[in-house]
């Protein structure tokens, strides 16, 4: 009894001086962006708030967390591109058409695009995060990981309040430092904010033309081609060469023409001087997608094939399109020590996945054609749980969700 006692009170010690520690690091940490923030030239209202900076321990939490099960298209499309979410697409294209339609024109981003970054980052502004973004990002500039990164984003987001008078308390946002209608960080506040309601500053919170106005000035220095679509779904013959497909095999549309692809409606794919790549999210027995330059302009704004996908997806709804022709399949999410598995196992037969990290990224997909191809499957690049059989892997348990 005595004993565990003992222990308990050494435990209890030992956190207390852990705990103790780390906020001492904190504070030394802070008074050190306090002399940079002063070598910079800021001025006392920014060194002050600097001063008063919380350590965040759910940021860094957040910023650790990893998720057993890697998501399938079908599950983040279905989560994202809801019938609510379109219907009030709509509805809003039609309450701030003026504003929108002035933007497409100074910008070239049509409206049912602007519209789809909204609803897919804040659910149009239903949810602006309520992170203290000083606090957080003071957290993660003084943490190991990505310290240096987030150190530029903490004096951005403190130049931001300058400049535009905005309160250190009223500025929320997600964990990681991004805030506003369209969720951007600070050094994208910094560099593409724009006045959309001409009141002397931008809000990228209180203000839906500031916060819209900087979105389509964002996705216009991103390289956004005024003309074009984001992609469209298409339809392949059931011989496709699905080899083709993958981001990094880019094809004119006379070429993809050539090869069988058509639009859903079976019309010629038109004779477009872009190029194109085909993608197959879920696989050959999923939708198939031709995707366009703008689509490589929304990846720049979220490096995710899925959320590309589902914003160029979304704006076709928003704008009056129908769902997708081809169904979603259903199949399961493959768990990330189920994607180690396999992406080790491509490696030991000489194919390259890439960094053996669990992320179904190009990389993987590629490796997984390439061995597709090899034994003479449909390589359509897709790690299905029946590639599990293929390449000879069996985990104790990996169908059951929760366990590893
Ligand atoms: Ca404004």
């Amino acid at each position: 009894m005595k004993v565990i006692r003992k222990l308990a009170t050494t435990i209890f010690v030992l956190f207390a001086s852990v705990t103790a520690q780390a906020e001492v690091d904190f504070a030394t940490c802070l008074a050190d962006l306090q002399e940079q923030a002063k070598s910079r030239g800021m001025g006392e209202r920014s060194l002050a708030a600097l001063g008063q900076a919380k350590q965040l321990e759910r940021v860094i939490k957040l910023d650790r967390s990893q998720p057993e099960f890697t998501q399938t298209f079908t599950d983040y499309f279905n989560a994202r591109v809801t019938s609510s979410r379109i219907s009030q697409g709509r509805k809003l294209l039609k309450t701030h058409r003026p504003l929108l339609e002035q933007l497409s024109r100074e910008y070239g981003v049509p409206p049912q695009y602007l519209l789809s970054f909204w609803g897919m980052e804040t659910n149009f502004g239903s949810y602006l995060g309520k992170m203290s973004t000083i606090d957080a990002l003071a957290t993660l500039a003084c943490d190991q990981r990505r310290s240096a990164f987030f150190t530029e984003e903490l004096f951005l987001a403190l130049d931001v309040a300058d400049q535009h008078q905005l309160e250190f308390s009223k500025m929320q946002g997600s964990w990681a430092g991004a805030v506003g209608h369209t969720q951007f960080m600070p050094s994208a506040y910094h560099r593409f904010g724009i006045d959309g309601d001409g009141d002397g500053k931008v809000d990228l919170w209180n203000s839906i033309p500031d916060a819209l106005a900087s979105a389509a000035n964002y996705l216009s220095k991103l390289g956004w081609e005024r003309e074009l679509r984001w992609g469209r779904e298409v339809t392949v013959p059931d011989d496709f060469p699905y080899e083709e497909s993958g981001l990094g095999n880019r094809k004119s549309l006379q070429q993809w023409q050539a090869l069988g692809v058509r639009r859903t409606n079976g019309q010629d794919l038109g004779t477009l001087d872009v190029e194109a790549a085909l993608l197959v999210p879920s696989g050959a027995a999923g939708p198939k997608f031709l995707v366009y330059s703008n689509f490589d302009v929304i990846m720049r704004w979220n490096r995710s094939v899925f959320y590309a996908l589902s914003v160029g997806h979304l704006a076709d709804r928003i704008n009056g399109a129908g769902d997708l022709v081809q169904a979603l399949p259903k199949t399961r999410g493959l768990s990330v020590a189920e994607v180690e598995a396999i992406q080790t196992a491509l490696q030991q037969r000489g194919f390259d996945p890439g960094k053996v990290d669990g992320q179904l990224g190009p990389a993987t997909s590629k490796a997984v054609r390439a061995f597709q191809l090899s034994i003479g499957q449909t390589a359509d690049g897709f790690a299905s749980p029946d590639l599990l059989d293929l390449l000879g892997i069996s985990l104790a348990d990996s169908s059951t969700p929760g366990k590893r």
